[in-house]
């Protein structure tokens, strides 16, 4: 057989063949010996020693133990049918269980035969059993190196059945580990591995797939995932520099008459410290003469429309024209009516283009547009449609990135012969460990102050059965001038019922509310838009005291003098939604609160997504435990998922690491920009191989 090399397919290993390797391809993505190599255990079993049935203490977490399957039965049951064994060891009997899969096992488990199991020990009624053991013949398990630590491999049913379950994959590790990871070169640059006290790569490689301690396993993992953070930084970092310095920018140097005419006579309340800040860092981009790319995150009612604002009148002053650009029609319409009344009489004309801009009004916004007399234009995707032609487009705002894509913002700079700077702005924070990887290539901003005298929402948690103390509190509130919000979810499946539960809940609150003295309003998904619309204006104008309605209301109204929210059914809802809603009370001056019901029968998951939320009001902290019980895939969203494909990092387990690697990426890149010194050769291919296997890397952001 010719020299096995990382890049050497693992069909031509030794014991492979076609149809293994098919499956390792199809099951887990290995094609190469470097993938099969950087499949990484998931975790280690302590396989040094064998403990006796009578000496099971409760602090074991697995225990290991050899003897004999006495027998072996299938029992059926009403919710399917489970395998139960006899284990023996001698001295005495425990129970082993299977609770899926009880046929197919009962063909193939050894009965009567010395068998090693492994498994973690459950006290059931005074008694010790173990489900779903690990079960090896012993001749087997005395073929396999006996001591020290054994890695665990995910695997599958299929790969099973080509014998590569954890410990077959185990074998074919260890013999590739033997003949390659010897030769392998060093990829990451000396100052890097000295300053994170990395192991070598080869050390690592070899020793995460055999190590002697569980200390070893951990400083071989932890280079590994560091590696690939950093590749993945470096990825991010060069495409950064090619969409920013590379991209000559169109230059905003004056601070003119627009800006501090609206800075210094109309804004009427003085800018956070957040907001100057933020401001200070747009303006120092839009004047290197390089292309702007900045994500400015703030949470609901930061104030990023004044700082959006302020950037469009740079762009004025210095003879450009804006785009803002809003995901709804909705909220555009808002943008544009709350940009109108903050200029005032000023001379800075902003226009509305949506799809439901039509006929004469459209064609007089597009010719102005094309000559240049509008400033502003406030729109939705509609902007980037190619009627739409700017006379000098210099500055496009995104807001709610998460809804625009790569593709979309590059249509905006071709509507410019010079990219127009781009600001992207979410008002769902994203954790950090998300932003500088899904969003890596973009400078970020953040607004992490609230303008003053607002009074943080206080949110508490009730179940069913304090139902009546929390109608008496919303009694008061009424009392006392209030208005509420009542939100009922809707999910698709459930539609019918959730509907049910909605009208439900209308009646009884109508019940406990009753008219005249009260008028409670109710919006839904299945009423006309005219019904909709004339029942919102109900509460906005403060006819109605209640409104009830499904989360609808998300998007778009604002009512100032609503100060309660409550949330049936909290527990249904994800983090992130549960704070949107909240974010609609605390706009006025008066304290507002978020009230959460649910039902006393909770998973941990819901617990601590309740706790949170009572415990909180910090958007980016949220938005962290959010990341840590979804993942981060989910965080971003299916649609435009955005989050980098990686092998043995985690961006939850791995945010300090990755913070490590961003910095250290950039800082050698400072040094080296192309890579090209010769010590960076290593490093420069491995950045290439790596490419080549994670190909969303660099379609991401
Ligand atoms: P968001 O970040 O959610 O888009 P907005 O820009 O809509 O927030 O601002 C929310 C409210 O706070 C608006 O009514 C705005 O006028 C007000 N606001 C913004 N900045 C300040 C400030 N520095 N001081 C006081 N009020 C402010
Ligand atoms: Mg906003």
């Amino acid at each position: 057989m010719a020299e096995v090399l990382p890049s050497t397919p693992v069909e031509f290993l030794k014991g492979v063949g076609p149809k293994r390797s098919d499956a390792l391809v199809s099951e887990l993505g290995i094609r190469t010996c470097m993938d099969l190599l950087l499949h990484l255990p998931f975790r280690y079993e302590d396989r040094s020693q064998f403990h006796r049935i009578a000496d099971i203490q409760s602090e074991h977490t697995a225990v290991q133990m050899l003897g004999v399957i006495t027998q072996a039965k299938e029992v059926r049951g009403a919710r399917g049918s489970r395998l139960i064994a006899v284990f023996d060891d001698g001295e005495s009997t425990l129970e082993l269980q299977w609770f899926r899969g009880a046929q197919w096992i009962l063909r193939n488990l050894p009965v009567q035969k010395e068998v090693v199991i492994y498994g973690k020990p459950n006290l059931y009624k005074g008694k010790w059993n173990i489900a779903h053991p690990e079960v090896e013949l012993l001749a087997h398990y005395e073929t396999r190196k006996g001591d020290g630590l054994h890695p665990v491999y995910s695997s599958t049913e299929k790969l099973g059945r080509h014998g590569l379950h954890s410990q077959g994959l185990a074998k074919l590790i260890r013999n590739v580990a033997a003949e390659i990871a010897p030769a392998l070169t060093e990829t990451l640059p000396e100052r890097v591995l000295r300053e994170m006290k990395l192991v070598g790569r080869a050390d690592a490689l070899r020793k995460v797939h055999q190590p002697a301690t569980p200390a070893e396993a951990e400083q071989a993992q932890t280079r590994l995932r560091f590696e690939e953070l950093f590749l993945l930084q470096l990825t991010l970092l060069q495409h950064k520099k090619t969409v920013t310095q590379d991209l000559p920018g169109v230059r905003f140097e004056e601070v003119g008459e627009a800006f501090n005419a609206f800075y210094h006579e109309r804004l009427p309340f003085e800018l956070t410290d957040a907001q100057k800040r933020v401001l200070r860092e747009i303006r120092s981009d839009l004047n290197t003469g390089w292309h702007m790319n900045r994500l400015l995150q703030g949470d609901v009612g930061s104030g990023k429309t004044v700082v959006a604002l302020l950037t469009a009148l740079l762009a004025k002053d210095n003879g450009y024209q804006a785009a803002i650009m809003a995901p709804t029609e909705i909220l555009a319409q808002q943008h544009l009516e709350g940009l109108r009344e903050m200029l005032g009489p000023m001379d800075v004309r902003v226009e509305l283009l949506t799809g439901s801009v039509k006929g004469a009004t459209r064609k007089t916004i597009l010719e102005d547009l094309k000559a240049g007399d509008i400033d502003i234009l406030v729109g939705t995707h509609a902007l980037i449609e190619p009627t739409v032609v700017f006379d000098r487009l210099g500055l496009a705002v995104i807001d709610e990135q998460h809804r625009f894509g790569v593709a979309q913002r590059a249509k905006l700079w071709k509507k410019a012969k010079v990219a127009p700077h781009i600001l992207v702005m979410t008002a769902t924070p994203i954790p950090r460990t998300l932003a500088m990887t899904a969003y890596g290539d973009l400078d970020a901003s953040i607004l992490d102050e609230l303008p003053p005298g607002r009074k943080p929402i206080q949110t508490v948690h009730r179940t069913d059965a304090a139902r009546l103390g929390v109608f008496q509190f919303l009694e008061d509130q009424i009392a006392e001038g209030r208005q509420i919000y009542l939100v009922y979810p809707l999910i698709e499946e459930s539609a019918t019922l959730d509907h049910k539960d909605l009208m439900d809940g209308y009646e009884s609150i109508v019940r406990r509310f009753p008219p005249p003295q009260y008028q409670v309003a109710i919006v839904h998904g299945r009423m006309k838009p005219e019904d909709k619309t004339w029942e919102m204006d109900r509460f906005a104008k403060g006819q109605a005291q209640i409104l009830v309605a499904t989360t609808v209301i998300e998007v778009g109204v604002n009512v100032p003098n609503a100060s309660v929210m409550v949330i049936e059914s909290a527990e249904r809802f994800g983090l992130s939604q549960l704070h949107q809603l909240r974010g609609r009370v605390g706009r006025g001056a008066s304290q507002s609160y978020c009230i959460l019901m649910s039902s006393s029968d909770l998973g941990n998951d819901a617990r601590r997504r309740l706790e949170t939320m009572c415990r909180t009001n910090d958007g980016f902290e949220i938005a962290e435990v959010d990341m840590e019980l979804r993942g981060p895939g989910d965080v971003m969203g299916t649609q435009q998922s955005g989050v980098p494909d990686l092998k043995v990092a985690d961006l939850v387990r791995d945010r300090p690491l990755l913070t490590s690697a961003r910095y250290l990426a950039q800082s050698v890149l400072e040094d080296d920009p192309d890579l090209g010194r010769p010590e960076h050769d290593a490093l420069r291919e491995a950045l290439e191989t790596a490419l080549k296997a994670r190909s969303n890397w660099v379609r991401i952001s």
